[in-house]
């Protein structure tokens, strides 16, 4: 269907297509709620003053939106900490060590939630689906006693009323809610918060109710839970909470919002269900979901919002292939209005702030205002006819062969280089028994050899140093002294405590993924590309944009330094192909393998000169590899054979006698045991400590044949592990690992903890190892 024909559909049946967002950037232009609850935790700023920033911030947005030609804007969206707690809050879902500080004070107490005090632990946070976004996870136990609290929903409501704009409070759904919980302390692990269900949907109806009072026309509850594998109970749960909710005589419209991936079965059941609406994602590989609803019948009677923009991704929308989409969307359902895929929280603010970009590539990229600003110009093409869009139509073509025609997304060297990798490049030379015979000649480490996974104490001093640079106060021969000089202190640190193989320490790096991505051609840099990560704390992802190159080392010079200093060998530090796709904005216009292999092929690069200025061991982090697993699992195979390939082309390079570390965080690996095997590394390290070696039995139990390290010091607490703890860790590992094939080394790196506790922990840990090494 082509762009014509679908302007025609929409002027034969004479439809009025809407345009809407599900959410938005909560910081504002300048970071200011960022500032303001940082300054309310500090006591510089009081509660009003808080709440006074926070309504302004809104009105700002929805004017913003409603003036960019949004006929709805959402409410309930916005949140001083994160929506999921905001939706514990709305429930009554508060933990009982909770209790007293939320009836003393609401707001202190919704904080202490979220960030814990001095007396009582936060909830645990964890990632929202597979975005960078983390979200506080609701406890729920048999006694959890639902209340309806929707004070924040009707306020935002109420007050976007008030403004005179036609507000749609959005929910978190109460089925997706329930599967992101975790058991209460109190309750069995086997809890399932699930069965709460029935409990839970009279206090959405009271919600419901409640805003209907306020003056909502339509609510939006979002079920994303729902585009995961479902168990058939759990699709059954889904189908009796709309039922339910449906029948309510007191409600107001009901807009099911799913999205970052197809319905699949739960898209049958939802159609069914007795609600107004469907908010469906089309972008991506959800792009098939035209079929599905084609399939299902369409929703006759029924009003679909059509997300055809990415709201995950920084990159201009193809307008005329969404009007076909948005065309052939029109012949199945009674209404179609334009949004983007899903809220747009997860997309930098303003595009046109970045004024340090080539103004030609800068036109290559939608953040959130430039998204609002496609779904607007879609939904009037769809409306008014294509006629009235011609020079966005044309701006957007012109962008759009810009992108595809420029020497930064098509460099003919890495493009052959890519096509022309071998079977045998993703293969280390020689096979995994020979290569630990040929280390172990090589490198005659003791057993249980002693290690750290990379950094040391990023100091304040160290990013006083940084920001000093980047401001001009310190010139970069200055700078590099002063990074030496922590080398040399690492090193040092390291040797006295008798550490076997010792790290750089990682001085120089402002962050793991960004220090590369600075190094590399196809990758851009924003200046405010700020998004929420948790809480108040923003991350600036690069832009993996172009082909990607390596101009010229990246971090043996730092390597070779510390290498210098001492007779021990010192590991060589790399991120990971996958981790630094996952923690980028990474390019749609090709297989997210393609480009995989491309930052693939640099690494390897970077290890070959490392192993040529004399590096003997060389580790190559990938903690993301667990995280980006698609969200169904008939996508895993797929993924995780080009995410283990890359790897093995990033360290294939290797000649036997180098040893390749490979280092993930995160306790659950059941899933991906196999894909540990396929990276082909000669030692993995991995977070244990807390789920005391629980990882070292399911490597064991699983026939891994290779060296391990779980680690046996708990880095993300303050707490310094003693000597007889560590040692009935290691005696743990053990049990599972053979001492031939153990190694001994902390969770995670160190740059999180300060100089003292790490100090100590190693100094323990090291003991530690010595003592089990003398009992083998
Ligand atoms: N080498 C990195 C470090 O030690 C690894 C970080 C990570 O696993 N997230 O900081
Ligand atoms: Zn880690």
């Amino acid at each position: 269907m082509t762009a014509t024909s679908a302007s025609g559909a929409a002027a034969s049946a004479a439809r009025t297509a809407g345009a809407t967002v599900y959410g938005y950037p909560r910081q504002g232009q300048n970071r200011e709620l960022k500032k303001a609850i940082e300054g309310y935790w500090k006591g510089r700023t009081d509660a009003e003053t808080l709440r006074r920033t926070a309504a302004e911030l809104r009105r700002t947005t929805w004017q913003q939106l409603a003036d960019a030609g949004l006929h709805e804007v959402p409410t309930g969206d916005f949140s001083y900490y994160d929506h999921v707690l905001d939706t514990s809050v709305m429930v009554g879902a508060i933990p009982d060590r909770h209790r007293a500080a939320v009836d003393a004070d609401p707001l202190d107490g919704y904080f202490a939630m979220a960030r814990g005090t001095q007396d009582v632990a936060p909830l645990e946070m964890t990632k929202w689906f597979d975005t960078n976004y983390h979200y506080l996870v609701p406890e729920l136990g048999p006694d959890t006693v639902f209340t309806a609290d929707p004070g924040k929903q009707a306020a935002e409501l109420t007050q976007a009323l008030a403004l005179g704009h036609t507000p749609r409070p959005v929910l978190l759904g109460p089925v997706t809610y329930l599967l992101l919980a975790k058991p209460a302390p109190a309750a069995a692990p086997d809890f399932e918060p699930l069965t709460l269900l029935d409990r839970l949907l009279p206090v959405y109806a009271e919600v419901l109710a409640d805003l209907r009072a306020c003056g909502a026309d339509w609510v939006q509850l979002d079920e994303p839970a729902l585009v995961q594998d479902r168990s058939p109970a759990e699709l059954n749960a889904a189908a009796r909470a709309y039922r339910d909710l449906g029948a309510l005589t007191d409600r107001p419209k009901l807009l099911v919002a799913s999205y970052f991936d197809r319905l699949g079965e739960a898209l049958p059941v939802l159609a069914k269900a007795p609600v107004e609406g469907l908010a469906l994602d089309f972008t991506g590989p959800a792009a098939a979901q035209v079929d599905d609803l084609a399939a299902v019948g369409g929703l006759p009677g029924k009003r679909l919002v059509a997300g055809v923009v990415d709201g995950r991704n920084v990159w201009i929308n193809d307008l005329e292939k969404s009007l076909a989409t948005l065309g052939t969307l029109l012949g199945l359902a009674d209404r179609v209005d334009v949004a983007a895929s899903c809220s747009l929280l997860h997309v930098p603010l303003d595009a046109t702030a970045e004024r340090g970009l080539d103004p030609q590539i800068a036109r290559w990229l939608a953040f959130a205002r430039q998204k609002t600003a496609e779904i607007a110009t879609l939904a009037r093409g769809l409306t008014r006819g294509t006629d009235t869009i011609t020079a966005q139509l044309a701006a957007n073509r012109a962008d759009l062969a810009s992108r595809s025609g420029s020497p930064l997304t098509h460099d003919p060297a890495v493009r052959s280089r890519a096509a022309a990798v071998t079977d045998a490049d993703t293969r280390r030379s020689q096979a995994y028994p020979e290569r630990a015979a040929a280390q172990r000649e090589r490198l005659r480490l003791p057993l249980l050899p002693t290690t750290s996974i990379g950094s040391f104490p990023q100091t304040g001093e160290l990013r006083t140093a940084r920001a000093d640079l980047r401001a001009g106060r310190l010139g970069p021969d200055a700078y590099e002294q002063r990074i030496e000089a922590e080398i040399r202190e690492v090193v040092a640190f390291q040797e006295k405590t008798g550490i076997d193989v010792l790290v750089h320490g990682e001085p120089e790096r402002n962050d793991m993924v960004q220090y590369f991505a600075e190094q590399l051609t196809g990758y851009l840099a924003t200046q405010h590309g700020w998004v929420q990560s948790y809480g108040t704390r923003y991350v600036r992802p690069p832009i993996l944009a172009g082909d990607i190159a390596r101009p010229q080392p990246m971090t043996v010079r730092w390597t070779t330094y510390a290498q210098s200093l001492t007779e021990r060998p010192v590991k060589g530090m790399l991120t990971g192909p996958v981790t630094m796709l996952a923690w980028s904005f990474v390019r749609d216009d090709q297989p997210l393998a393609d480009t995989a292999r491309q930052v693939a092929l640099a690494l390897r690069d970077e290890v070959n000169d490392l192993e040529v200025s004399g590096s003997s061991v060389i580790q190559v982090d990938e903690p993301a590899l667990r995280e980006t697993l698609p969200l169904r699992s008939a996508g895993h195979p797929a993924y995780l054979a080009w995410a283990t390939e890359a790897f093995r082309i990033a360290t294939g390079g290797a000649s036997p006698g180098t040893q390749i570390h490979t280092h993930m965080c995160y306790a659950e690996f059941g899933d991906i045991l196999r894909a540990i095997d396929d990276l082909d590394a000669d030692v993995i390290s991995l977070e244990a400590a807390r789920s005391h070696m629980q990882v070292a039995d399911e490597l064991a139990g699983a026939g891994y044949p290779r060296e391990v390290g779980p680690g046996v010091y708990d880095i993300h607490s303050p707490r310094v592990p003693g000597t007889q703890e560590a040692i009935a860790l290691l005696r743990k590992g053990l049990g599972a690992i053979p001492a031939e094939r153990l190694w001994v080394n902390p969770d995670c790196g160190l740059k999180t903890r300060g100089w003292p506790e790490v100090r100590a922990a190693l100094e323990n840990l090291v003991a530690a190892a010595h003592e089990v090494r003398s009992t083998l």
